[in-house]
């Protein structure tokens, strides 16, 4: 018995010794420590053993199981180790890769062109203002002088919630508003972003678009300041050897009014496909404020005086750009939105 033990141990230790993977030992471990084991049927033999001898038989056969174990915890350390060194070989990180590429979004060419706008206004001292889209007819029309009855709403046909209430036509209720809520303090100095609607739709119409309105009311305000004021934003917006035009025009909000023209920066006013032949492009609508206007909104115009001017951000975002047809800003198709 003392010899088959020997044995045993024997080959024990010659199989871990050449145990080249985790499985192989767990098989090992069935194979001489199971419940079927070659040792455990040795110890359950030692009944037939003599009294004397079966304490030495039993130390002997602990003593195997013991060493045994510990060869096999040693050999599943050893081999987990190597298993995790060939795993991280294989996986190697290669620093030369190049990294993943995460598409970056940015802004739209109307965002670029409104962020550029407001930069140069809040430059020369304007705030920005804002009011509701949804206007009441009082501050759309009445207020600036378009009564009901007035033929000039014919041109901004709108989209009616009721009878009294509207989706703005133009951003110029927010000068009201303003005044309203500043009178009787000096000076009202504001531009004011934001959407409006009108019953258009073509190349150069969307039932949606944007305006910017400015605003400065004080006194001694002349018509001279509001020349300058779009001077030196059509120099910022469009290059500093830009001329403007002002035409004479109609708006109820303002007398006199005026409509502003720059040169053509495509041409420098000789005359191209981007202005028409005429050296001129169109930008924006403008006027000293209606003394009847001032007067609604609190102001005395004997006091006080003021000009305005709106303009419309697809209009120069498309000018800015060279974009034909105004709808393409609003399509979203990345094609064109990411050449911005
Ligand atoms: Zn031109």
């Amino acid at each position: 018995m003392r010899s088959k033990l020997e044995e045993i141990r024997k080959n024990g230790r010659e199989e871990l010794e050449h145990a080249q993977s985790l499985e192989v030992l767990n098989d090992l471990r069935i194979k001489y420590l199971g419940k079927k084991g070659i040792l455990t049927q040795v110890l359950r033999g030692m009944g037939a053993l003599s009294p004397e001898e079966r304490p030495l038989i039993g130390q002997l056969a602990n003593q195997i199981k013991d060493e045994l174990e510990k060869l096999m915890t040693a050999k599943s350390e050893s081999l987990g180790r190597e298993a995790l060194r060939q795993k991280l070989a294989a996986e190697t990180i290669d620093v030369t890769l190049p990294g993943r590429f995460f598409p970056l979004g940015h802004k739209h060419p109307l965002t670029l062109v409104l962020d550029e706008i407001k930069s140069i206004f809040t430059g020369m001292g304007f705030t920005v203002a804002e009011g509701p889209e949804v206007e009441l007819d009082y501050y759309n029309f009445e207020a600036l002088n378009l009564p009901k009855d007035h033929p000039a709403r014919d041109m901004q046909d709108s989209f009616y919630i009721t009878e009294e209430m509207l989706l703005r036509t133009h951003t110029s209720p927010v000068q009201v508003r303003v005044m309203q809520g500043m009178t009787p303090e000096l000076p009202v100095k504001i531009i004011a972003p934001g959407k409006v609607y009108r019953r258009d739709d073509d190349a150069t119409h969307s039932p949606m678009f944007h305006q910017v309105e400015g605003l400065l009311v004080d006194k001694r305000v002349t018509f001279a300041d509001l020349k300058g004021t779009l001077l030196a934003f059509a120099r910022q917006m469009f290059g500093e050897d830009r001329q403007i035009r002002l035409r004479p025009s109609y708006f109820p909000f303002t007398e006199p009014s005026a409509e502003v023209d720059i040169s053509c920066f495509n041409c420098g006013g000789q005359g191209c496909k981007v202005c028409k032949n005429t050296g001129w492009l169109e930008i924006l609508g403008s006027g000293m404020v209606h003394p009847k206007v001032l007067e609604m909104s609190g102001y005395d115009p004997e006091q006080v005086s003021g000009f305005a001017f709106g303009m419309g951000v697809e209009r120069i975002a498309m000018l800015k750009y060279g974009i034909d047809d105004l709808r393409l800003l609003f399509d979203n198709d990345l094609r064109f939105i990411e050449q911005f």
